[in-house]
């Protein structure tokens, strides 16, 4: 059978090459290949990752106030929506080229479930009769959703690596009824069928996928990620929706064994795209022990974060010495009453050693932070970041966001009154209710003035911007008009956010 499996285009207001490794579309394309299949894997974002601006997203219109046409530099908020990878049509009439028996549709987020459903549309549209899945996190909070596109055939939800051979067998006998086949939702008669249960992989040993995301001269940026599923209960977390809680890896004798066929003729970064692969530090050390041994010039980012909880001062010498170029701390939250309530200890003096441990071994660190969670006030965000501001790290800052399914999130509903647009980080949108849109937008620019602050030196209109800043207490940003940049003051910014920072900043910024 000629499947295509497709990672559809994204269309937000920024994308990192970092996020089109479409880890999830390559181990299904690795697990098929194995089972005999004809398999094409297409990463559309990946083909062209500069973007092209598009209107707003349905049901972003309550952001637009926000944006300033023409803003530069690095204290700005997102200038508008951009549409990375070729338009829907012309991803359409590649698949149509491969002449596929089957096409899967890879949807890594809810958030990006919309344009999952365009694609299956541009599909549709240019003649395409084969069935049409589609898997991934996206579709494993929310079946039914992706379901309702009468283009779409059935959704699998979960790992569906383990799943899809079945599929493919009662394709092959020439049936689109997928009764008694767990995880699988499909249209029978006019009608949602659910599965009536549903698995998750028995096997303790994962594949081994990696992909590139960026290359130069002479270094190769690559991603992989080696375990899945997390026995902790963030409350903020939608990865045991998709993953369950049980920790898995991949084995240590297959990343052995594959490591042959990794790229070593240059530079290579490797950022491991795991939610917690230092749940087994063992494991973990073990597996930097490989890599470091097997290819000659390696470094390693973990950008979705790594659990300082974890780290000790004689782990952190251990992750320079193999090569960490960055420490992404994920904290979730820096409140001590918010990280009971959300289920995620905190010690914040164990946080501080282990950043002044750090700064011994000139690394640099961002410090991930959520904002916008059930505890959060406006008084809070300020204070996490002037707290930030005077510690030896960057303030990563993380609109929150939740997916269906999530703990406070289960009534579906609530998703088909917002789009899945405000799914995202970027929608600052007010989910929790403690902070408003503007306050949220606030607290991003505030975050990105301490960043910019703490920058080693400065550009002369970064220093004036600073000083215009300093001078009116109020925040200010750079517009590009009639060829020229100029100073703006920000419209809409949070009154008392703004006050409250820049009262304390005697204490807590000491640089401006
Ligand atoms: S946030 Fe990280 S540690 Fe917490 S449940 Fe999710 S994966 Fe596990």
């Amino acid at each position: 059978m000629n499947i295509v499996l497709v990672s559809p285009p994204i269309q937000d207001m920024y994308f990192t090459p970092g996020r089109s490794s479409a880890l999830g579309m390559h181990t299904v394309a690795a697990l098929l290949d194995k089972t005999g299949e004809k398999v094409s894997a297409l990463n559309c974002p990946q083909q062209k990752p500069e973007g092209r601006s598009i209107p707003p997203l349905q049901g972003t219109g309550y952001l637009q106030k926000f944006i300033i046409p023409g803003e530069r530099g690095k204290l700005s908020f997102f200038t508008g929506y951009r549409h990375f990878g070729p338009s829907f049509t012309e991803c359409a009439e590649k698949i149509h080229t491969l002449k596929p028996d089957l096409v899967l549709v890879s949807s890594f987020a809810f958030a990006y479930a919309d344009a999952a459903l365009a694609l299956i549309e541009a599909i549709r549209t240019h003649g395409c009769t084969v069935p049409v899945g589609v898997g991934g996190a996206g579709p494993s909070a929310f079946p039914e959703y992706y379901l309702k596109h009468e283009g779409t055939d059935f959704v699998v939800t979960g790992e569906a690596e383990t799943i899809l051979p079945l599929i493919i067998s009662r394709i092959k006998s020439g049936s689109t009824d997928f009764s008694g086949i767990s995880n699988t939702y499909f249209k029978k008669d006019g009608e949602i069928s659910v599965p009536s249960g549903f698995t998750y992989p028995e096997s303790e040993d994962l594949e081994f996928v990696w992909s590139v995301t960026g290359e130069t001269a002479d270094t190769m940026y690559i991603s992989t990620s080696l375990s899945r599923g997390c026995p902790k209960r963030c409350r903020f977390c939608s990865n045991f929706i998709t993953h369950n809680r049980r920790f898995r890896t991949v084995s240590v004798d297959k990343i052995k064994e594959k490591l042959c066929t990794f790229p070593k003729h240059k530079r290579i970064i490797l950022n491991f795209e795991d939610d917690n692969l230092t749940f087994l530090p063992e494991y973990f050390f073990e597996v930097l022990t490989l890599f470091t041994s097997a290819v000659p010039d390696v470094h390693f980012m973990a950008e979705n974060g790594i659990d300082y909880s974890f780290l000790t001062p004689k782990s952190i010498k251990k992750l320079v010495q193999y090569g960490f170029k960055q420490f992404n701390l994920s904290l979730g939250t820096l409140s001590e009453k918010n990280a009971a309530s959300e289920n995620r200890p905190l010690s914040l003096i164990k946080y501080e050693t282990l950043l002044r441990e750090i700064e011994k071994y000139s690394v640099p660190v961002i410090t991930y932070f959520i904002c916008g969670l059930q505890g959060d006030t406006p008084e809070s965000v300020v204070e996490t970041l002037l707290y930030l501001a005077e510690l030896p790290t960057l303030a990563g800052i993380s609109p929150f966001y939740p997916v269906p399914g999530l703990y406070g999130f289960t009534d579906r509903n609530l998703f088909k009154e917002n789009p899945p647009s405000a799914c995202r980080g970027a929608a600052f949108y007010p989910w929790n209710r403690t902070l408003t849109t503007g306050e949220m937008v606030t607290a991003f620019r505030l975050a990105r003035l301490v960043n910019l602050v703490k920058q080693k030196q400065h550009t002369l209109l970064e220093r004036k911007l600073l000083q215009r800043i300093t001078a009116t207490e109020k925040l200010h940003t750079v517009v590009r008009k009639n060829k020229r940049n100029i100073l703006a003051e920000v419209p809409l910014m949070d009154g008392k956010m703004v006050s409250l920072f820049f009262k304390n900043r005697i204490d807590g910024l000491k640089g401006l």
